[in-house]
């Protein structure tokens, strides 16, 4: 088994040194680096993953001529396999739609975010254009890892084409909430959610991400989830959270370095008797580095007497410097930093040290393990690395961490200072918070933060994501194990022929028809009406309907074919060779006050409505606001529970339904009045929901049971959709 790691930029980056040589050096970032410090480790073997390589551009156009060398080098001495795309198609795609719409929308700056076609056609371009690259080198059990928002397009284009693949994607920024999402043109949004929907298992930071997620497959694909898994036609990806960590031992050890030693002594001297405040960011308006700039020109207005005794310490390091509006912000930036140093300063006292350049590890270890405070203050962050970073630094000293709610890594490290970006107040009370905690307290927030972050470092997290990936893949294989393909199907005809006395039982909706808005809509059309007829004319078959709707509806479309009905779920049945009859004496007393509850649910739900049955009541919501509806559900079962108690009442959640009958009736105990011998050759039961899985359960193994669609199931065998099982009933069907 190997993993693909795919992120759109390698591992590595390439560049042209002064002797005109394509050179390669470790891509800067927290995510290459994290995925990077993972990969080195070999811990994936532990998952019985025997190697990986990692897809991604290389970091700048190689001309035709050059790619073969490149890409050979780059696949033996790093394990990468390039996706060579010209430096004009990936500078339109990476500051076109990434960082122009998905990067503001989804870190909730909607008015910074553009709409244009070109740029989302040339998004969708690159997507394919990896998905090609792709298709050279998959394997069918390859572990697929798609990292980030560049790529939402190619979990669904790659299992296109590798439909048996394991595909997980990972979204590292934040996953805005469904009335941010909605922004965009709906059929963009609904592509990059059917993106998504193409993994496995789609992983985020935040349990706000992953339930933002779950409600825009709701509100946007129609999709609901059933504990964290998302069925969709014959397929179930499941979302998780995944919360980043970091290489732990690397930055708790850096002091141990001679290099950061050295830095650490330098910073010493200069800044003795000094409070330094520390913040390091990219430079971004995500960032929030204004407001922070305009929070610490508060704060020293408050406190002249702290005048001279602190200084912030500001690394911004330099990011999509080509975009004009950086370059505005980087000029904003400067202009406040030169007035706060120019109005509070003095010749002793710079109250701001600004650096603007990539800083070397040593350096930044350094600066983590000296600084009193750490002004981590995003307006928005998937994660926020440089908290985690800071913390991990701070092994023999001591400080304090400031951190905006409003990164994702406020979920974790709640023992941080949390304060709201957006309010000069709030850095000011943050800053005097931190500058007079006592040390006992500043020991104890820091050494209960760095347990966590030790304890689920960077490798903790990708095992977690891989583990849990590999758990939804194999239960998908188990699933697939059960497939009927066409060598099980030509054994089941097999057993079909030979047997002399044969009994098929078929529930209705959602296994011989797909299921409609209005229940009304899906009656049989000609063929299904045809294949049944035959069946039930073989004289070695039996044939029933084994379904929960009502007996009238039943007889008005099936009762021209001669074979055995079931109604309400086992309520009533009529032979094919008798009439209809009730299989209990039920009790209705109940039903009155059942469906007066139900019509009032009715009238507060738009396109919902009662279905009443001799025995039992349905409330049916399929058609409605999805969302609305799973609210009112939940309240009419709760409003339910006492009646269902007093009376001896099942609840059912039907297929976007809740039904009420008596105790006691379901569809195994039904469907024993049609198995009227104990010598059938061969039995077949399909059926697609929960209701179904009674008689999968309770039937003989030897009988086949096919389960209709996606979803753990009781039953031996599993067919797609209703399609698939008209169309090995018409194989039995046409069988001598
Ligand atoms: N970092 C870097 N070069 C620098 C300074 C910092 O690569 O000169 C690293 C830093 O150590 C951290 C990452 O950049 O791992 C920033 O990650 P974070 O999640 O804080 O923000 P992002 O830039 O990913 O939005």
């Amino acid at each position: 088994m190997r993993l693909i790691v795919i992120s759109n930029r390698l591992g590595v980056t390439a560049s042209v040194n002064s002797g005109g040589e394509i050179v390669f050096a470790p891509s800067a970032g927290g995510l290459a680096s994290a995925l990077n410090s993972y990969l080195q480790t070999g811990r994936y073997k532990e998952l019985g993953i025997d190697d990986y390589l990692w897809v991604g551009w290389p970091g700048m156009e190689i001309a035709p001529e050059l790619r073969d060398g490149v890409r050979e080098k780059l696949l033996k001495e790093f394990k990468c396999w390039p996706v060579f795309l010209p430096d004009e198609v990936m500078d339109r795609f990476y500051s076109g739609f990434c960082n122009r719409t998905i990067w503001p929308l989804f870190h909730y700056f909607p008015m910074l975010t553009s709409y244009d076609d070109r740029e989302w056609e040339c998004y969708n371009d690159v997507n394919n254009f990896f998905a090609l690259s792709l298709a050279e080198i998959i394997k069918s059990d390859d572990i697929i890892w798609i990292h980030d928002y560049q790529l939402m397009l190619l979990p669904e284009l790659i299992r296109e084409k590798f439909k048996e693949s394991a595909v997980g994607y990972f979204h590292h920024i934040p996953f805005p909430s469904f009335e941010i999402f909605r922004l965009l043109p709906g059929a963009w949004r609904a592509k990059l959610m059917n993106g998504l929907l193409g993994s496995d298992l789609a992983g985020f930071h935040t349990v706000d991400y992953t339930h933002h997620f779950f409600k825009c497959a709701l509100r946007i694909s129609n999709l609901e989830n059933n504990l964290g898994k998302i069925a969709h036609g014959s397929r179930v990806t499941k979302a998780d959270t995944f919360p980043i960590g970091i290489d732990f031992d690397k930055f708790n050890d850096s002091s141990q370095l001679e290099d950061v030693r050295s830095e650490i002594d330098k910073l010493r001297s200069s800044f003795a008797g000094k409070k330094i405040i520390l913040s390091i960011d990219r430079l971004d308006y995500t960032k929030g580095i204004i407001n922070r700039l305009d929070g610490y020109r508060a704060f020293l207005e408050r406190h002249p007497e702290l005048h001279e005794k602190v200084i912030l310490l500001s690394v911004i390091v330099p990011s999509r410097v080509k975009v004009p509006q950086y370059q505005a912000m980087k000029k904003q930036t400067e202009e406040m930093i030169g007035e706060i140093n120019g109005k509070y300063g003095s010749i002793e006292w710079t109250p701001v040290i600004y650096q603007y350049k990539s800083i070397s590890f040593a350096h930044l270890a350094a600066l983590y393990t000296l600084s009193d405070i750490a002004l981590v203050t995003p307006l928005r962050d998937g994660m926020n690395l440089v908290a985690k970073e800071y913390i991990a630094c701070k092994k023999n000293t001591d400080g304090v961490l400031i951190l905006s709610e409003m990164a994702g890594a406020a979920n974790e490290l709640t023992d941080a200072v949390i304060m709201n970006p957006n309010n000069r107040e709030s850095y000011v009370g943050a800053l005097e918070k931190a500058m007079n905690m006592p040390y006992g307290e500043r020991r104890a927030r820091l050494d209960s933060m760095r347990r966590r972050i030790s304890e689920y470092s960077v490798c903790e997290w990708a095992e977690d994501f891989l583990g849990s990936l590999l758990g939804v893949y194999n239960a998908r294989l188990a699933l697939r194990s059960k497939y009927l393909n066409p060598e099980r199907v030509a054994k089941l005809a097999g057993d079909y022929a030979r047997a002399s006395k044969r009994l098929i039982m078929l529930d209705y909706d959602g296994t011989l028809v797909d299921f409609c808005p209005l229940p009304e809509n899906a009656s049989p059309d000609d063929e299904l009406l045809s294949i049944l007829k035959k069946l039930a004319a073989d004289e070695k078959n039996e044939v029933a309907i084994i379904s929960g709707r009502g007996r009238h509806t039943l007889e008005k479309w099936l009762g021209g074919v001669k074979m055995d009905l079931m109604a309400e779920h086992g309520a009533w049945v009529k032979t094919a060779a008798g009439d209809w009859h009730a299989t209990g004496v039920f009790n209705t007393c109940w039903k009155k006050e059942v469906t007066a509850l139900m019509r009032k649910f009715a009238v507060r739900l738009s396109a919902s409505f009662v279905e009443e049955k001799d025995y039992s009541v349905a409330w049916h919501y399929r058609a409605c606001d999805i969302e609305l509806a799973r609210e009112r559900a939940d309240d009419l079962r709760d409003a339910l529970g006492h009646l269902a108690r007093r009376e001896g009442l099942d609840i059912i959640n039907g297929s976007r339904l809740i039904e009420v009958r008596n105790a006691g009736v379901n569809k195994y105990n039904g469907a024993l009045n049609f198995m009227k011998s104990d010598d059938y050759g061969f039995i077949l039961f399909a059926g697609d929901d929960a209701t179904d899985e009674d008689i999968f359960r309770s039937i003989s193994s030897e009988s086949y049971t096919i389960k209709i669609g996606a979803g753990q199931t009781a039953a031996g065998w599993s067919l797609n959709s209703p399609a698939e099982l008209l169309e090995l009933l018409k194989k039995l069907s046409s069988a001598d």
